[in-house]
């Protein structure tokens, strides 16, 4: 059923296995994914609670786990064109239960997607063609018809703001990916966050300064304006995603764990 539902709103289900080339997401559904999972991971199921909605009124999904006391937020994707993380999204709740008491030091709540509109349409921005990267009330923010002429004019980007404020989360960690590299790069106080993801996965850091310039930006916005910790996690282009998920998941369950 929830199979189902999630396929409707969105043609993506980010527990299908890829298909044999690798490119697809056919294949196995989330039961036979889970078919060989340890007895103790079998036992979490998620349960959805909608956020919001897209532009087009695709559900903006999250789900929560664990009652530790440091709270994480996973935004799985918010490029719709990016969606190399989507095995990391859908795997990390059950490494992080495998992980011995990470339930009672985390409380995690994963986003699922937060552009469902640009998924479905393999698009970067969202259904008016504004990029939801771009769309928050940080200093550096640049009124234009692709990054929205007023901070969060976007749906999609309100919803997950306002999550942001309502969850005052510990850290923030969002999947993209990067055309020709991959590396972690960070806001805020988190160089330290960046620098063990790197030792853990060999993602090098990317500082900001590094990067063009990111005016309104989800990383502008959480790190400089509010100080709070976020991770930019930049998958290669085109990576296979379970591979993309095998060489970080040991780092990503090290931050999010770290406290
Ligand atoms: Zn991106």
């Amino acid at each position: 059923m929830l199979l189902l539902v999630l396929c409707g709103c969105t043609g993506f289900h980010p527990l299908h296995r890829p298909a044999k080339n690798g490119s697809g997401t056919g294949g196995a559904d989330a039961s036979e994914a889970t078919a060989s999972a340890p007895a103790a991971e079998k036992v979490w199921r998620p349960q959805w609670q909608t956020i919001g909605q897209s532009r087009q009124g695709r559900p903006l999904r999250i789900t929560r786990l664990g009652r530790g006391p440091r709270r994480v937020l996973w935004v799985g994707g918010i490029h719709g064109n990016e969606r190399e993380g989507r095995i990391s999204t859908a795997e990390l709740p059950r490494a992080l239960l495998a992980t011995p008491a990470a339930v009672e030091q985390v409380t995690l709540t994963i986003l699922e997607d937060v552009n469902p509109d640009g998924t479905a349409q393999n698009t970067r921005g969202n259904a008016h063609g504004v990029d939801l990267n771009r769309n928050y009330p940080a200093s550096n923010f640049k009124p234009s018809r692709l990054f929205g002429l007023r901070p969060l004019d976007q749906p999609e980007a309100k919803a997950l703001h306002d999550l942001i404020l309502d969850e005052k989360p510990h850290l923030v960690i969002v999947a993209h990916s990067w055309h020709d590299d991959h590396f972690i790069n960070f806001d805020g106080p988190s160089e330290h966050l960046a620098e063990r993801f790197s030792k853990l996965s060999g993602y090098r850091v990317k500082p900001s300064d590094a990067i063009s310039p990111t005016p309104g930006s989800l990383g502008s916005w959480v790190g400089g304006t509010l100080g709070i910790p976020i991770l930019t996690l930049e998958y290669h282009r085109g990576r296979e995603v379970w591979a993309a998920w095998r060489e970080t998941k040991a780092a990503i369950l090290a931050v999010v764990l770290a406290g």
